[in-house]
């Protein structure tokens, strides 16, 4: 709820405080049992600081996370540890979230040894176990991450999120970093472990195809804000945003004869994504929108549900 997440920027000889990175602006949202929330934007949109913030792995600025009815977002380190369980996280990079000097067996069964009071000889049963569900082999258990390939790296690094059974896991672009031959594999699997184990994913991307398969609702971001959320079917074809719009026209699409919307007025993005630390007043995509008008200048545009559980935040539809 109203969730804040700012960087100071230091600068001067003194270091002092000059201004402040907004990461993530004032977000508000939920996920449902079960579900899988996408979080969609570019690089530098918050979509991963939001993630870590939901998790406590940073400290919000301002705002309330609450997980299973709990508030956690002021929780002591001591009193969030029995949640952390609960809750894990998939990084986007295997290759570096994996110490390369432990064996397979030994990162996978790792966070039981923090988090449970099983015996070594019950801790490695639960991880051959889990290494088998993610699709590795048994007998490849003292192996070490090198000898493994992106794909197969990104499986271990699932097993390790999963194997203290966790209710909620955030997936911070799990698969941007693979093949695209490889990806589906990946997707297909966690789809799986979804229901084996009765997940409720997170589920962030820069683009709008990796999450199409996966997401039942969607989030775009901009600058630190949702601009727009809803469900997966409303948000592919009938995108209200000029952001989504763009970033759905973006993508390859196979046409299923019903052109998007996005498709029929072709609104491509041009130019970068503006500073955090700087952002255009008003409303922060009016530099690269091509409906902005006086209005977008000095007002903000605050999410309205333009239709039932379909949220957009832009003037063209708040008049
Ligand atoms: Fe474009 Fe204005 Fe809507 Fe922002 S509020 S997306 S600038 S039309
Ligand atoms: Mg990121």
């Amino acid at each position: 709820k109203n969730v804040k997440k700012y960087f100071p920027i230091k600068g001067g000889v003194l270091k002092r405080t000059i201004g402040h990175v907004k990461a993530v602006d004032d977000v508000s949202f939920s996920i449902n049992k079960g579900e899988t929330l996408g979080i969609v934007g570019e690089s530098g949109s918050g979509k991963s600081t939001l993630g870590r913030v939901m998790l406590r792995l940073l400290d919000p600025t301002e705002g309330s996370i609450h997980f299973n009815g709990i508030d956690i977002s002021h929780l002591k380190r001591r009193e969030i540890r029995p949640h952390r369980r609960d809750m894990q996280i998939v990084f986007q990079d295997p290759f570096a979230s994996l110490n390369s000097k432990m064996s397979v067996a030994e990162l996978v069964e790792e966070p039981l040894l923090v988090q449970t009071k099983l015996t070594k000889s019950e801790r490695r049963a639960k991880a051959i176990e889990m290494i088998e569900q993610v699709g590795l082999r048994a007998k490849d258990r003292l192996k070490y991450p090198h000898e493994f390939s992106g794909g197969q790296r990104q499986r271990i690094s699932i097993a390790r999120a999963l194997i203290t059974r966790p209710k909620f896991v955030i997936c911070d672009e799990p698969v941007s970093a693979l093949d695209v031959s490889i990806q589906a594999q990946v997707l297909n699997l966690m789809k799986d472990l979804q229901e084996e184990f009765n997940l409720t994913y997170l589920f962030i991307a820069h683009d709008l195809s990796v999450v199409k398969h996966i997401s039942d609702r969607i989030a775009v971001m901009y600058l630190g804000r949702i601009v727009e959320i809803t469900n997966k079917k409303d948000l592919y074809e009938e995108p209200l945003h000029p952001y989504s719009q763009a970033l759905l026209a973006s993508i390859p699409i196979i046409d299923t004869g019903e052109a998007t919307k996005a498709k029929k007025e072709k609104i491509t993005l041009t130019g970068d994504i503006p500073s955090p630390a700087n952002p255009p007043s008003g409303c922060s995509f009016r530099t690269r929108c091509p409906f902005a008008h006086e209005r977008c200048k000095v007002e903000r545009p605050e999410l309205i549900e333009k239709e039932k559980g379909h949220f957009v935040a832009c003037h063209l539809y708040d008049k």
